[in-house]
């Protein structure tokens, strides 16, 4: 039996300015469900901006988004939004207990918690702290806390914008073992952009290499430095552009 793969998102012509100048310009772009995509590319390339249009936090210039095989519309209704979490490398929590924290997702969207608050604390090493002030926390704690309130939602998406940016190797390996985890798990789809070039190639099933706001090139992750052809991935890899 062939399976079918079913696409998350399906991106056409799109293109984003901000003050007249091109920030995205994107032929096509498929993200597949179940897959896990990282982004790579220079500072400035588009890689947050791609992120916030696959959050429909912000609408294209021009082209179409699909999602889940629909048309979207700006503004994109709260409910179809809930489906996709992003974590976000600097994080705001709330003043109250971690556990409050990772629970408010649930409450706002009036989902009972059947055991999800306990089981995502577990998973991500948080049970000790969970009645500490999230406010009070280290930054490798926080953001497996912000990784938790994304998590306990089981999102359809889950966007990930330089989960382990600045964390210490304890909390940099849990955090990754954990998007290793749903991404096995094959009922998210996960989009991730990472300057840790290793750890995006080693996460993903492809990898997108982004500059100056266009999709380079589209690469298997596995044997991704064999099969890469576009010499400023080179240089980029070889920390040769900034
Ligand atoms: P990356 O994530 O690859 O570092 P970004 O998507 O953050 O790149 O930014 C791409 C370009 O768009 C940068 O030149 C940045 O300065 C510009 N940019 C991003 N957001 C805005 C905005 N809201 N207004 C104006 N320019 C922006």
């Amino acid at each position: 039996m062939v399976s079918k793969v079913i696409d998350t998102y399906r991106l056409h012509n799109i293109r984003k300015r901000y003050n007249g100048r091109s920030i995205l310009d994107i032929a096509q772009l498929e993200i597949h469900q179940g897959e896990l995509l990282s982004i790579i590319g220079p500072n400035g390339a588009g890689k947050s901006t791609l992120l916030r249009l696959l959050h429909f936090l912000e609408s294209p210039d021009e082209g179409e988004i699909h999602y889940t095989g629909r048309k979207i519309y700006f503004p994109v209704p709260l409910e179809l939004r809930r489906n996709i979490s992003m974590v976000f490398q600097r994080t705001v929590l709330f003043n109250r207990s971690v556990r409050e924290n990772v629970a408010f997702g649930l409450k706002v969207r009036g989902v009972e918690d059947r055991g999800q608050v306990d089981a995502v604390l577990e998973r991500l090493d948080l049970r000790e702290l969970e009645h500490d002030n999230a406010r009070a926390l280290s930054g490798g704690e926080a953001q497996r806390v912000t990784l938790a309130q994304a998590l306990v939602l089981d999102p359809d998406v889950l966007l990930l914008d330089e989960p382990t940016a600045n964390l210490d190797p304890y909390n940099a390996a849990l955090i990754e073992d954990i998007i290793q985890a749903v991404r096995e798990r094959g009922t998210s789809t996960i989009v991730l952009v990472s300057h840790n070039v290793a750890q995006a190639i080693r996460l993903a099933d492809r990898v997108a290499v982004v500059f100056d706001g266009k999709i380079a090139e589209l690469v298997e992750a596995q044997g991704f430095l064999d099969k890469y052809k576009d010499s400023r991935t080179r240089a980029y890899i070889e920390g040769e552009i900034p």
